[in-house]
């Protein structure tokens, strides 16, 4: 298992295949925009020269990167891919359209991951001819800092996929936790209802969002609040995860007023400038 293919550029695609080409992975980086993949080269080139000179980067690590192929057809992309790993945007009418090409172009040995939140990987894999080797890889956010991957199996993952994947994840230097398909998984389930709590004590007036955050780091030893947390997914992201969660697991998952208020205005967190807090 040499070559990874990634599909889709944007910020969990380019840290996915940031980290497996620093591991010396073969690298496909594929997207449907061209100017995503040019802002991919851009992020990731000057991650790498910041981890360098940081001193978290060796010299042949950093060369590495340079072998990264930045491919904007993606039957190129997977036609020599062991492994590839998908990463669109989280609507499984686009994931299963994706799907379609990744089983009609990777090779017949290659397993095909999805990066999905909240999706399933049994009715991914139900659509490709092919279901005994799709399965979930679930990376973190910054992946190149984040030690985890929760592995999901889907209804007809084959064991053989699962260990596959599982040496694969060590390879990249990740510890990973195998997951049998539920909605939310472990990590999605869990951090969209800590955030959609905290959410709710805001709106009741509890306390201010600094001090939500603060008693949950210091008093809880969470390494950041689940407000600002909320704020770097997204908040369009976490409320398709809340809405996927609520209609699969009911009422203890609907979305709190505010979260869907500020989705309306735009205020979409860290990345449109403005959610919970206001930033740069
Ligand atoms: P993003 O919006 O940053 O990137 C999505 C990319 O997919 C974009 O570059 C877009 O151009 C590309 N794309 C859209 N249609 C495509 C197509 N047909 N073919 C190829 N590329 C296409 O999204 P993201 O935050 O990187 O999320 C990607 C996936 O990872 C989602 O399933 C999400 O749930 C999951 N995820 C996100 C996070 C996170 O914190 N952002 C964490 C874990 C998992």
């Amino acid at each position: 298992m040499s070559t990874i293919a990634v599909i889709g550029a944007g910020t969990m695609g380019r840290g996915i295949a940031y980290t497996a080409a620093i591991q010396g992975f073969a690298v496909q980086l594929y997207d449907v925009y061209e100017d995503a993949l040019e802002r991919a080269k851009v992020e990731i080139e000057r991650l790498g020269a910041k981890s360098f000179e940081r001193g978290y980067l060796n010299e042949e690590e950093r060369e590495r990167l340079q072998t990264i192929t930045y491919n904007g057809s993606l039957q190129h992309a997977v036609e020599s891919a062991d492994v590839v790993i998908e990463a669109v945007l989280e609507e499984m009418s686009l994931k299963l359209s994706v799907f379609k090409e990744l089983d009609e172009y990777a090779p017949a040995h290659a397993i095909l991951a999805t990066n999905t939140s909240t999706l399933s990987p049994t009715e991914i894999g139900a659509n490709t001819s092919r279901p005994d080797k799709v399965i979930a890889m679930h990376f973190f956010n910054p992946v190149y800092r984040m030690k985890l991957i929760e592995i999901i199996r889907g209804l007809d993952t084959s064991d053989e996929t699962v260990n596959t994947i599982e040496a694969i994840g060590r390879e990249l230097g990740k510890e990973t936790v195998i997951v049998n398909e539920f909605p939310g998984f472990v990590t999605s389930r869990m951090n969209c209802l800590i955030g959609n709590e905290a959410m709710n004590m805001l709106m009741e007036g509890v306390a201010s969002a600094e001090d939500i955050d603060k008693a949950i780091k210091l008093g809880l030893n969470h390494p950041m609040g689940p407000l600002e947390l909320a704020d770097l997914v997204g908040l369009d992201s976490r409320l398709r995860n809340m809405n996927a969660l609520h209609r699969a697991l009911g009422e203890k998952y609907r979305p709190c007023p505010i979260l869907e208020k500020y989705v309306k205005a735009g205020r979409l967190g860290k990345k449109s400038g403005q959610g919970f807090y206001t930033y740069e």
